[in-house]
């Protein structure tokens, strides 16, 4: 109690933490974590936690893994960090071949970076060149969806379409064009109508403006930050289409849903989607090290490929670009997909999850349970027949899971919905666990009153 005291007292006194209003943070006896374990994590005062939303949707094999961890040792006795700039390394170059193996068959080229919002400046940077490159300047303007989440870096946040954090950058932000993303649930109408409004609506943007437009932005089957909104079947086909007529660039960002989230190794194999650029991160090094790229197709990368006078040289990179640690942590943790055999697994939990989850429409508040593999979004509502949404100031959600923390399951709301989305390597017993302690917190929160 000591220990933690002091270090509470010592985090109030230095540290700021991201996305947390610190005065209700610091109130709160914020947990102070020491230790992972496996699913689990383990705070200074050693009471033990379900990770249920893996560190932020990023952990894949539990913490504190054996093989995982011997990769970076071992790497570590060779170098920890040698510049990309102008040369290369080990690691970086096996982990950009491993990549091009087990995406969509168009993106061939990687460029890396540290984080996934990185990863999507990149992205959006190199459309816009790619345009200039191949002499159509005028198209300068990105499409990008509502309700999109990109990262949190000003051009990541321009493409993004979730207003509240939009609007406070407002003036800071570049112009882009906005088209609906399906949510059915909260659309006057069937899934199909659903579907077919928001296909009309990109389609008549583009019929507009396509010669101004570089791209499409998008996240593939599943919007992850507005909460965990699944796209009906079909939709993703539909834009793909879209975006070939039109010729503008189709780039999909499986930041959140890449790495087997959504029950495949990529969000865009569900539909069999060929992008011309795939961002990934989050899960690429298994949760251990800040490693993402940008992975993109050969006729983007030979836009760019010409003689040093012709200036087409891409005039981008960081310190850490490619850095060996993570890389190597990357590498490893792709070797433990195969030796493991994690989509299978995932394939065969995230269906009894499924079942297990029908359950929870019992509960009074649950409006829509909506689930893609292991990525899960339970929207709470004030009144199941109406479908009449909580207010703001009501934070059931954040209610939700501070109960859910005193049971001992770590999970994160988006506003009203309770997000869920636990270490993939999960085994049906501890998703059990974790959904019963969900459930009673749900319910203890929002019919307790
Ligand atoms: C998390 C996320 C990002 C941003 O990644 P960071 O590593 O947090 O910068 C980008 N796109 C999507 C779809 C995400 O879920």
């Amino acid at each position: 109690m000591e220990k933690y005291e002091a270090l509470l007292q010592k985090n109030q006194q230095y540290l700021w933490n991201p996305f947390t209003q610190m005065k209700e943070y610091l109130r709160e006896k914020p947990l102070i974590i020491e230790r992972g374990k496996g699913v689990k994590l383990i705070d200074v005062q050693g009471k033990e936690y379900y990770d249920g939303n893996s560190s932020l949707w990023l952990n894949v094999f539990g913490h504190n893994r054996k093989e995982l961890n011997n990769a970076l040792l071992e790497q570590l006795s060779q170098i920890a960090h040698s510049t990309l700039l102008g040369m290369a390394n080990v690691p970086a170059i096996l982990l950009a071949e491993r990549l091009v193996q087990i995406t969509p068959h168009r993106v061939q080229k990687v460029f890396f970076s540290d984080s996934g919002a990185e990863a999507v400046e990149i992205a959006l940077k190199m459309a816009f060149l790619y345009w200039k490159h191949r002499g159509k300047p005028e198209k300068q303007v990105f499409l990008s969806m509502i309700n999109g989440y990109h990262g949190d870096t000003v051009g990541a946040v321009s493409v993004g379409g979730i207003s509240a954090f939009h609007h406070a950058f407002d003036r800071l932000l570049f112009q882009t064009e906005k088209v609906p993303y399906p949510y059915p649930y909260r659309f006057p109408g069937t899934e199909q109508q659903c579907i077919e409004t928001c296909l009309a609506e990109l389609r008549k943007k583009l019929e507009e403006k396509a010669d101004q437009i570089t791209g499409l932005i998008v996240e593939p089957m599943v919007q992850g930050a507005s909460g965990i909104i699944t796209a009906p079947k079909g939709f993703l086909t539909e834009v793909e289409k879209l975006c070939r007529k039109y010729d503008i660039l189709l780039m999909v960002d499986e930041v959140a849903t890449g790495f087997g989230r959504t029950g495949k190794m990529f969000a865009c194999e569900h539909e069999a989607i060929e992008p011309d650029i795939l961002t990934v991160g989050k899960k690429l090094t298994g949760g251990y090290l800040p490693v993402a790229a940008t992975l993109t197709s050969d006729e983007i990368y030979h836009a760019f490929y010409a003689d040093y006078r012709e200036q087409k040289t891409f005039y981008h990179g960081h310190s850490y670009t490619g850095n060996q640690l993570g890389c190597a942590v990357a590498l490893a943790n792709l070797n433990l997909y195969e030796q493991e055999n994690i989509i299978e697994h995932i394939q065969n939990t995230s269906e009894q999850v499924a079942q297990w989850l029908k359950e929870f429409y019992q509960l009074s508040h649950v409006g829509e349970v909506r689930q893609l593999g292991l990525m899960i979004g339970i929207e709470l509502v004030k009144e199941k027949e109406s479908k009449k949404p909580y207010l703001l100031q009501e934070i059931i959600g954040q209610r939700v899971c501070n109960r859910a923390k005193e049971l001992g399951l770590i999970i994160r709301p988006l506003d009203s919905v309770i997000t869920f989305l636990p270490p993939l390597i999960a085994t049906k017993k501890e998703l059990r666990e974790m959904l019963y302690i969900l459930y009673q917190a749900i319910q203890e929160v929002t019919e307790g009153e």
